[in-house]
């Protein structure tokens, strides 16, 4: 699988974790904040995702799960879906470009972030058709 325009969020990751254990005068940020993730995002994550070997920043008791949601117009109805890692490689073999969000989520406390995006697919391919028209 092909992957293009690649963008690490790591930084934004850890910024987020400074503001939120930084103690800085102007935090705003509090765990609470960030552990927002809802049932859908963990039920997505339980499904779909793959553990890591990276421990949740925030409760610090279970490994973080990562989940690739796909995006884009080329996909049709498979848009704004949590795919295994091996639809996604058929996905991708299948359609010409769409985008991929992975998301780490942790299923105790509820954090979760933007770990990486980036697009893929594979040119030449048909986009997927939301109306399928008889070519009689
Ligand atoms: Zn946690």
């Amino acid at each position: 699988m092909l992957r293009r325009d690649v963008v690490d969020h790591a930084l934004a990751r850890r910024a987020l974790l400074r503001s939120i254990y930084g103690g800085g005068l102007f935090t705003t940020t509090s765990a609470y904040d960030v552990c927002d993730a809802g049932v859908f995002l963990k039920r997505a994550a339980e499904a779909y995702g793959v553990t890591t070997a990276r421990t949740c920043p925030i409760c610090r008791k279970l490994p973080l799960a990562e989940v690739a949601w796909v995006y884009g117009d080329a996909i049709g109805d498979y848009a704004g879906s949590a795919r295994s890692p091996a639809q996604l490689e058929a996905l991708a073999a299948a359609y010409p470009d769409f985008s991929v969000h992975e998301v780490e989520v942790c299923q105790g406390c509820g954090w979760n972030h933007l770990v990486r995006s980036f697009r893929t697919g594979t040119p030449g391919t048909s986009p997927a058709r939301r109306v399928r028209r008889s070519t009689g």
